[in-house]
């Protein structure tokens, strides 16, 4: 945890476009956008990946979907909508090992991913 990157940008040691903040959670733009819209939407809480949650984190995870939708709609893909994904280890493609939940838009997507 004492080296996790997104734990180092809730505490302010590396810089981030912030779009929303509070005390449990931080939304930030990817720094390597793989959409025209491309945010990430991380609980303050170091938690390493969806298969480590815990049941008690999961009105926080609830609450973290509800952000990513309301951003979503600020950034205009209320309508055509986006892709919500979220990578778990290895083979889920997971670089940084603190929960977030990805939110892409402004294009289309296929599926399956690949
Ligand atoms: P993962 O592959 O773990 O699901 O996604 C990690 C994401 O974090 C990647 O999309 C990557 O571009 C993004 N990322 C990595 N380092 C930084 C950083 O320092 N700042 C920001 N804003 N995003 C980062
Ligand atoms: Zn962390």
């Amino acid at each position: 945890m004492g080296d996790c990157l997104f734990c180092k940008i809730i505490a302010g040691e590396i810089p981030a476009k912030k779009l929303y903040e509070d005390d449990e959670m931080l939304a930030f733009n990817d720094i390597n956008p793989a959409a025209p819209v491309h945010f990430l939407v991380i609980p303050k809480k170091h938690i390493e990946n969806l298969l480590e949650l815990e049941e008690s984190d999961t009105a926080l995870t609830g609450r973290l979907f509800f952000r990513v939708k309301e951003i979503a709609k600020e950034q205009g893909c209320g309508g055509k909508g986006g892709r919500f994904v979220i990578n778990a280890k290895k083979d889920g493609g997971q670089t940084v090992d603190h929960l977030h939940i990805h939110f892409l838009g402004g294009r289309a997507f296929g599926w399956p991913p690949g």
